[in-house]
């Protein structure tokens, strides 16, 4: 069963069980929904188009692909009514990769079979806003985690999308550590914020949304020190495996542990980055 939250009057999140806590927002206006996102598995995005149907009585009229990983576009085929859009990039992106992905991804699954991609076919690169019944969504282009991400804020509830450019551990071995940090400074300017939704996991409360993301950019600092570290010194595979998340001052437990895993794969990314540019130099 997905997890539904009601953050604020109008806006939901959707929480997937069956794939590392993806969330898919929703924001309910007089003229028709807005998704932000969808699910990885077609039973869990068809809870949320039952839930829009026969709950709200009311239908999805354009979804916010705020980037071009499968687990948060799949479902858009769910909503052949829907205008889809997203950044410029995430349309090549979708084309390049993700289709090829989910061409080999139905082999292995049959709950996949009927999945067919739909793309973005309202693009946007910088910025962009939409605004519909009484509400106005921003889109900001947010690169890092990927080189297409969106964020999504609506001014209204001052709630904040922030896809995967806040997760329990920041990750962007499909991106930059130098845009995912000016990124994350780029949403610890926005405000007013009551809700951050974070790509996966929990929901962060305006409480602890600086802290937070505090938290992250040291992560980041910590993380490419360590990296160098071992770089610098000859270490390889054995001193990267036993450099642990807690080092650089972000908890294990998160995402039932993938944490850990998105931890080293950074830390192996950013070792990757620093022979190459060694190799070039020389
Ligand atoms: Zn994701």
């Amino acid at each position: 069963m997905v997890q539904r939250e009601r953050i604020a009057d109008h806006v939901y999140v959707f929480r997937s069980a069956m794939y590392a806590q993806v969330n898919a927002g929703l924001v309910a206006t007089d003229n028709g929904c807005i998704l932000i996102d969808t699910l990885p598995y077609p039973q869990e995005t068809l809870e949320i188009a039952q839930y829009v149907k026969e709950r709200l009585r009311s239908e999805v009229r354009y979804i916010i692909l705020t980037h071009s990983h499968a687990d948060h576009v799949y479902g858009a085929y769910l909503f052949p009514e829907a205008q889809v859009v997203g950044h410029l990039l995430s349309r090549e992106l979708m084309i390049r990769q993700t289709r090829p992905a989910l061409i080999e991804a139905r082999q292995r699954s049959a709950t996949l079979s009927e999945v067919h991609l739909r793309m973005p076919t309202l693009l946007t690169e910088q910025e962009a806003t939409i605004r519909i019944g009484d509400f106005t969504l921003s889109m900001n282009h947010s690169p890092g985690h990927a080189p297409d991400v969106l964020t999504v804020y609506v001014r209204e509830e001052k709630v904040l999308f922030a896809s995967d450019t806040v997760m329990p551990v920041p990750y962007f071995i499909n991106g930059n550590i130098d845009d995912l940090r000016r990124s994350l400074l780029v949403i610890q300017d926005t405000s007013p914020v009551e809700d951050v939704v974070q790509g996966h996991g929990e929901v962060l409360l305006r409480g602890e949304v600086q802290l937070v993301l505090k938290e992250q950019l040291e992560y980041l600092d910590k993380l490419e020190a360590g990296v160098e570290k071992i770089y610098e010194s000859g270490g390889g595979k054995t001193e990267l495996d036993a450099f642990e998340i807690e080092q650089c001052g972000i908890s294990r437990i998160s995402l039932n542990g993938l944490v850990q895993q998105l931890h080293r794969a950074n830390a192996y990314f950013l070792y990757g980055q620093m022979r190459r540019r060694e190799k070039q130099a020389a």
